[in-house]
């Protein structure tokens, strides 16, 4: 699933390629995907886009006259910038990959696509952002918030760190990949329970959060300038690596599977050495 990096990669580059562009048309294939009325999709054309940006991990598509395209990528999803596109035709609706199309003025643009059969990726045209149930209750940017912030944010929701950190009305941006990352930079078990922190654990874990993120950023903007190929991550110490080496101590990577996702974790670098047990937490976590 796309987060915070990935999100913030996508907007720079919108940003450097798209802005100043008017759009000729926005076509709509997945009909599900979007998730309002009005205005429109034809409400779109003929407006320049003025800016790309991000809110936690939606993406937001601004154009002129204040109207907002903002799209949540879910698991699968992600936005492929075209140069030209095979056909002038518009998009009929149905079951590809594409679930929204969107041609720019000189020829090119950006496909937003979900892989797989669950279809989750959502859409919304607002010229008011509150409108968007998703970003009207995001917490902070985990980035962004200082620290007396992020302490305070953490410590107001008592729970596993692994699931507060990755509640977006906690703070915003953080998915199940790097929070598994933050944990592991920060020394901490996904499992500790916010409100036992301490100060130190917690300026520690303020600290691992914007390492953690910032250099996921730089990776991702680094790669993206280059060409918007898909989510590939690089640089994960612990994610999706279970029976791997830790880079940081050697010890194997494990993993505790929930129903629909899994963590992963360094015993001897986050809970002193003991293997967490599954079945115990995990309803806990989701
Ligand atoms: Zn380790």
């Amino acid at each position: 699933m796309p987060e915070l990096p990935e999100v913030e990669a996508l907007a720079g580059y919108l940003r450097q390629r798209a802005v100043g562009r008017r759009v000729d048309r926005l076509e709509i294939a997945a009909i599900s995907a979007l998730k309002t009325y009005e205005p429109a999709p034809t409400a779109v054309a003929g407006r320049a886009v003025v800016d790309a940006s991000r809110h936690g991990k939606f993406l937001d598509v601004l154009f002129e006259g204040d109207l907002h395209l903002v799209v949540h990528l879910a698991r699968a999803g992600w936005l492929h910038y075209r140069e030209a596109f095979p056909s002038v035709t518009p998009l009929r609706p149905g079951k590809g990959p594409i679930a929204v199309r969107v041609r720019l003025d000189d020829g090119s643009g950006f496909d937003l696509t979900e892989a797989g059969t669950q279809k989750k990726l959502a859409a919304y045209l607002v010229t008011d952002l509150a409108a968007v149930p998703g970003v009207a209750k995001l917490g902070p940017d985990a980035l962004a918030a200082d620290l007396p912030t992020f302490a305070e944010r953490l410590r107001s929701r008592r729970g596993q760190v692994k699931g507060v950190l990755t509640d977006q009305s906690v703070l915003s941006g953080v998915g199940n990949a790097y929070s598994d990352e933050i944990l592991h930079a920060a020394k901490l078990s996904p499992f500790a329970i916010t409100d036992r922190l301490t100060d130190d654990q917690l300026a520690t874990l303020h600290a691992a959060t914007r390492q953690v993120l910032g250099d996921a950023v730089e990776r991702s903007l680094e790669k993206r300038a280059a060409e918007l190929k898909g989510e590939k991550r690089s640089g994960l110490k612990v994610h999706a690596r279970t029976g791997l080496p830790c880079p940081v101590c050697g010890d194997t990577v494990r993993e505790v599977s929930f129903a629909d996702s899994s963590l992963q974790y360094c015993a001897t670098c986050q809970t002193g050495g003991k293997p967490l047990a599954d079945r115990r937490l995990s309803r806990l976590v989701r």
